[in-house]
């Protein structure tokens, strides 16, 4: 498919003039560094998207580069999913990459900054070094550990770096200036003792490099042209050039910070710590439940890959944060669901329908496309008979003439069937409907040629029969929180609008095609929306997880 002709974005000008001032082609290299402290979400989507949209772009590599020097939230099973989902995208890095890998390097040159009067051992509390700091108008003060020797300063730090030191006995301090307007420049930590094991390196290291330490860095060791990160990162540019100017050499290419705006979604929150809140205090049941905006968890809801590529293409990239609401999400599931998903019959809410002019014991397979969006989706074959299900809101024994579905003395099409017409209602004591009759008009069948079969009626239903349908579990999904910005309230915190009624489990009755079903199996059950096999699900016994409604049914509600 021929991609759409769209301007430059900001990031996609600033490389172009790069490759015009600065950097030949063949320099072009990228990376995605997810810290694995969590599983990935919808705004990360973004990030990927943004990188390795640009490799592909300027067929360039992007490296997969886990950020992992924090070793008290990190663990393997963050990083397989990451990989999982990256993969899952569609997308491919060039080299997986630790920044872990890079401690001994990062420890050298750090060793080399103090020697070179660059950094220092600060052994004051943490406390103190804050009441240090100054605020943005007011100057910081020098530390009184600032002067160290480099002999006194190259003992401690490697102290520190075997575990012979306490944890919170010193820091390494990068040596710049405490009066810069810049906070961030004012002496930054670089390195922390933490006597903790990491999930990668072990217990070889005690000692941990901080992120503004870390990540310049290993962009630089990778040969990175344009390292892109979200806005916050932004003060922090002047602090990574000026750590990759100490350890790079003249003529050397160096990489680029530039930042772009976080993406952020209603309805939810976009951020691995709040996510994991929400997994810790059982409000969902997993990272992947599949009311969580994390990239598994929209997976298991049955999205696809080019739904969420879509979904931040068409967002873009931008300099501003916004909130983008999830109905643009949906309405990229929906786009590109009703291309690929094979339509199925299935009833959520069932009342039972008598044919009472057809045979009884009779039965007949009807013919069904599989997806009128896809000839070469081909048909199948579905079960009729005297006794159906059909949707309790599909029928009225009194209704207006604007109602298009069943009613007492007025017709309309089974989908893929007969013409029916409403004749009585069969009520118990209280007065529920407990049965529709209605006779048929033989020859109406859909597809047979016969003038009744073309005759217009203003409604169409779906239905199973009765006796073929399977049961199954369905899980209908509303939103995770019940207003657009849950982190908006400064008074309240973000769990207090956690929306209740985020998961309704219903019975439903499906046709019996899908017993077959298998898991991740995607469908439009029709005139109902998009359903997916859950991984819960049992060989022979789907359980259906609602993707979207065929609509956009919230903006009605509201
Ligand atoms: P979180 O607060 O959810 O942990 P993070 O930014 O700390 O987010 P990282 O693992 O450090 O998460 O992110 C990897 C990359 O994804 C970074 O470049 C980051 O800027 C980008 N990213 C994270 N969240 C978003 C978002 N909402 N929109 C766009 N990019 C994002
Ligand atoms: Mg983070």
């Amino acid at each position: 498919m021929a991609e759409e002709k769209r301007p430059l974005n900001f990031i996609e000008q600033i490389i172009e003039e790069d490759l015009q001032n600065t950097h030949k082609r063949e320099e072009l290299k990228f990376r995605f560094p997810p810290e694995p402290n969590g599983y990935l979400h919808i705004g990360h989507a973004s990030s990927i998207c943004l990188n390795f949209g640009l490799g592909e772009k300027y067929n360039a590599p992007v490296n997969l580069r886990f950020d992992d020097t924090n070793p008290i939230k990190e663990e393997q099973e963050f990083v397989d999913a990451i990989k999982e989902d990256v993969l899952w995208l569609g997308f491919k890095w060039e080299k997986e990459c630790y920044a872990s890998d890079y401690f001994q390097q990062l420890y050298d040159w750090a060793v080399e900054m103090i020697k070179n009067g660059d950094a220092y051992v600060d052994s004051q509390t943490s406390e103190e070094i804050a009441m240090q700091k100054g605020t943005p108008t007011e100057p910081g003060k020098e530390s009184p550990y600032r002067k160290r020797s480099v002999e006194e300063n190259l003992d401690l730090f490697e102290k520190m770096k075997n575990g012979e030191t306490p944890e919170r006995g010193h820091v390494l301090r990068a040596k710049i200036n405490m009066e810069s307007p810049n906070m961030l420049m004012r002496d930054p930590v670089m390195y922390r003792c933490l006597h903790k094991s990491h999930h990668r390196t072990k217990d070889n290291w005690k000692i941990y490099p901080m992120y503004d330490w870390a990540h310049g860095e290993s962009d630089f060791i990778e040969s990175i042209s344009h390292s892109f990160c979200t806005l916050e990162f932004l003060p922090h540019r002047e602090l990574y050039n000026w750590f990759v100017e100490k350890v790079s050499k003249e003529g050397e290419l160096k990489p680029k910070q530039r930042e772009f705006a976080r993406r952020n979604l209603s309805h939810t929150v976009v951020s691995k710590r709040k996510l994991m809140q929400l997994v810790e205090k059982g409000v969902v049941n997993s990272w992947d439940d599949p009311r969580m905006p994390t990239i598994s968890g929209l997976r298991r809801r049955g999205y696809t890959p080019n739904a969420i590529r879509k979904f931040a293409d068409s967002i873009g990239v931008g300099k501003r944060e916004n909130m983008i609401d999830v109905a643009h999400l949906e309405f990229c599931a929906r786009e590109d669901l009703n291309k690929t998903a094979p339509r199925v019959m299935g009833v959520l809410d069932p009342v039972k329908l008598v044919i009472t002019n057809y045979e009884e014991g009779k039965e007949e397979w009807l013919e069904a496309e599989n997806n009128p969006e896809d000839e070469s989706a081909g048909s199948r074959e579905i079960p009729f008979s005297r006794e159906l299900y059909i949707e309790k809101e599909d029928f009225k024994e009194s209704a207006n003439r604007k109602f298009f579905r069943l009613t007492l003395g007025k017709e309309v099409r089974l989908k893929n069937a007969y013409i029916i017409k409403g004749e009585e209602v069969v009520k118990d004591s209280e007065g529920n409907i407990t049965e529709i009759h209605c006779t048929y008009d033989p020859k109406s069948k859909s597809g047979s040629g016969t003038e009744e079969s073309m005759r217009k009626v203003k409604g169409t239903l779906h239905w199973v029969s009765a006796k073929h349908a399977l049961e199954t579990e369905i899980r209908l999904y509303d939103r995770l929180f019940s207003v657009e910005n849950p982190d908006g309230d400064k008074e309240k915190d973000y769990m207090e609008f956690v929306n209740p009624e985020s998961l309704e489990v219903i019975t439903g009755y499906v046709e019996p095609s899908l017993k077959s079903a298998g898991v991740q199996d995607k469908f439009q059950f029709q005139r109902i929306g998009y359903f997916c096999v859950d991984k819960e699900s049992k060989e022979g016994q789907p359980i259906f997880n609602r993707t979207v409604t065929l609509r956009d049914s919230w903006a009605k509600k509201k």
